[in-house]
């Protein structure tokens, strides 16, 4: 399940490992706008960005990997 990391920066590896997490255990929105307006009203906006997933189709919330 490693191969297809090789090309993609570490950044990219540790949003995939969230990614799997969040499939399972994270609220999926419709689109962005509705990701960051959960984001916004849970105080959120600053700490978590909203991503496009490649695994269900739909948006979830993250933290941010690393310091900005
Ligand atoms: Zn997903």
């Amino acid at each position: 399940m490693q191969w297809y990391l090789k090309d993609r920066g570490a950044t990219d590896a540790l949003i995939d490992s969230d990614i799997a997490r969040s499939c399972t255990s994270k609220q999926q929105y419709a689109d962005e706008a509705d990701a960051r307006a959960h984001a916004l009203m849970n105080g959120m906006g600053d700490v978590l960005f909203s991503y496009p997933c490649r695994y269900c189709g739909f948006w979830h919330l993250t933290r941010r990997p690393g310091p900005r």
